[in-house]
């Protein structure tokens, strides 16, 4: 299919002793005359070298994986040694995703500086060194509330202000921002080609190729391939509508990525090639695969890394794709098997916990593990017997959450695992969850609650800190109830020290650490020396004392809960230290037979 082995190509062979390097990789373009090093012209106006863009579309339907997708050509090029970043365009209103129903729209994601973004910057960041911030996800809300407050500013001096051009002239801002900032940025649209919302995008980037010319955007859809049973074959329509579509809004695809559940055979390829008016080697199969792990894989084979630095005109040297094929043989090789309860409120969308999900099969990862995961209702948990329902369970995890729906039948599977010294991990409200079960039944504070549970409990463990010290901001912080909702939420990245000794300071095996948070409440130092005098454990806490972000129990396997969100910083290649440390405990245990 006219994939070219890198290394063979008589050009590039000559790479290596000729010329410009970046780090020990040589790094140059091709052009028809022959090589170059990247050269003046191609910098940007800060002198820093201009990135490529590469925009990836949607088509046919939606869920067709172009978050993945596009994390995955973010993977392939850092193979090759090239720098990646990222964007998200959402058509949606919203200014972020912060307020919506994770049971609509999926988990929302908490980048280090505070952002509340689109579960796909987790994709991003689980796939490549990339790290997403604020300017990373944008959506037509918060594109037309910078362009409305511009226009009540006064800015656009007296004239109309338009989606042409003054939409879609803000939306190129957001997307150029990140021009100098990698050799190459992945732009994703969200949506679907031919919704009625991302035409302000589409429309943008139609203007980029214009702006920025050929060598520096591609134009990548992802399309659908069905198989019909019925009719026993694939279907190459649906693209072909897709692309008509897009090419009814000014974009010709460079390449087509096809979603499909068997193989595409090269005939089809080359139909779908004339059809949609792409050569056939742009034509990219992405077959459904067991494990996503094993997208880059496929895609590599395909030749689609390949393709996109020959349209873009960048050479980079060999792929190093090793560490992808050796996680994969990880991923499909486990020497153990652990089951891991997950209560929450929505058992019934993965999405709503992505990237717990894959947090929890990092820390299989890191110890040759198959973890299987069974999520149970939370408010099955109230009033069903819990030694039933987490029968077979080697570790149980409450993940974040917010209100109190379940929380009753939460606080019932912390029990279930303390008193029966079943590993627990406690995340953001099964942390404080946990703190109440253990003022409860422990310390003997019978009402103990959090103030978001119950706003008039005479004992309030958990509750909203009105005044504390902001690491990041480097100030005071002053909350209180009245506040508005998104207002008074801790959000981003904080410092945590770690108390020697302890679980937290044994799987991390650091003093201090940084990690991500998205909560109102903390836990109340009114309580504090109680608690300890009962045996809880403060194994965590902000440089200055005051924030309580990691509880432990002193006689229990592994219990731990804490006030941050652990899952957000996980990747494949590199589990995160608590995940590690709880599925390491949850295997102890059901090799002790628990
Ligand atoms: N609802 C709790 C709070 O706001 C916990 C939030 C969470 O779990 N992310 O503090």
């Amino acid at each position: 299919m006219g994939r070219e082995n890198p290394s063979s190509h008589p050009l590039r062979r000559r790479a290596g002793d000729t010329g410009g390097s970046r780090g020990n990789l040589p790094y140059f373009s091709i052009s028809k005359t022959g090589f170059r090093c990247y050269s003046a012209e191609m910098k940007t106006s800060n002198n820093t070298k201009r990135t490529k863009f590469i925009f990836i579309t949607g088509g046919v339907l939606s869920s067709l994986g172009k978050g993945l997708a596009s994390a995955t050509i973010g993977a392939l090029l850092e193979c090759r040694g090239l720098t990646v970043t990222f964007q998200k365009l959402d058509p949606y209103i919203n200014v972020d995703p912060g307020t919506m129903n994770p049971f609509q729209h999926g988990e929302v994601y908490v980048t280090d500086d505070g952002a509340e973004t689109d579960l796909d910057m987790g994709h991003y960041e689980r796939y490549t060194s990339a790290v997403m911030s604020q300017k990373n996800n944008y959506t037509s809300g918060r594109i037309y509330y910078s362009v409305i407050t511009k226009e009540r500013r006064g800015e656009y001096l007296g004239g109309t202000v338009q989606v042409i051009p003054h939409i879609t002239d803000e939306i190129k801002a957001a997307v150029l921002q990140l021009d100098g900032s990698a050799d190459v940025a992945i732009i994703e649209i969200g949506g679907t080609v031919g919704d009625i919302e991302g035409l302000p995008f589409i429309e943008a980037i139609r203007q980029l190729r214009g702006d920025l010319g050929r060598e520096y955007t591609l134009f990548i859809h992802l399309t659908l391939v069905p198989y019909i049973k019925a009719a026993g074959e694939v279907k190459t329509k649906p693209t072909q509508h897709s692309v008509r579509e897009l090419r009814a809004d000014g974009i010709q695809p460079d390449i087509l990525v096809c979603r499909t559940e068997v193989p595409i055979e090269d005939s089809l390829k080359a139909k779908i090639a004339l059809f949609c008016n792409v050569p056939k080697d742009a034509v990219i199969t992405a077959i459904d695969v067991d494990n996503i792990y094993e997208v880059p894989l496929h895609f590599h084979e395909e030749g689609l890394d390949t393709k996109i630095l020959e349209l873009l005109n960048v050479w980079t040297g060999k792929p190093n794709i090793q560490p992808w094929v050796d996680l994969v043989r990880t991923i499909k090789n486990p020497k153990h098997e652990v089951t891991i309860a997950i209560t929450g409120k929505y058992i019934d969308l993965t999405e709503s916990y992505k990237s717990l999900h894959e947090s929890l099969i990092h820390g299989g990862i890191a110890t040759e593990t198959k973890v299987k995961l069974r999520y149970i209702s939370a408010e099955e948990l109230e009033v069903k017997d819990p030694a039933e329902l987490l029968a077979g369970c080697h570790g149980i995890l409450v993940p974040g959450g917010f209100g109190r729906r379940g929380a009753e039948g939460k606080i019932n599977a912390i029990t279930f695992a303390r008193e029966n010294k079943i590993p627990y991990f406690g995340i953001c409200l099964g942390m404080q969850l946990a703190v109440i079960e253990f003022s409860r039944n422990i310390a003997g504070i019978a009402q103990a609650q959090s103030t978001e549970l119950d706003p008039t409990t005479p004992d309030p463990v958990i509750y909203l800190m009105k005044e504390w010290f902001d690491y990041r901001a480097g100030k005071m912080q002053v909350r209180d109830e009245t506040a508005d909702l998104g207002g008074t939420l801790r959000l981003g990245a904080y410092p945590c020290v770690l108390k020697e000794g302890t679980n937290a300071s044994a799987a991390y095996q650091t003093h201090e650490i940084s990690e991500r948070h998205r909560h109102r409440y903390e836990f109340n130092n009114a309580y504090r020396a109680t608690l300890e005098g009962h045996g809880l454990i403060v194994s965590g806490t902000s440089p200055d004392n005051n924030l309580v972000e990691i509880v432990e129990l002193a006689d229990h396997p592994w219990f731990l809960g804490c006030q941050f969100h652990p899952e957000f910083k996980s990747k494949p290649m590199k589990p995160h230290p608590l995940f590690h440390a709880f599925i390491s405990a949850a295997l102890k245990n059901k090799q002790a037979g628990g």
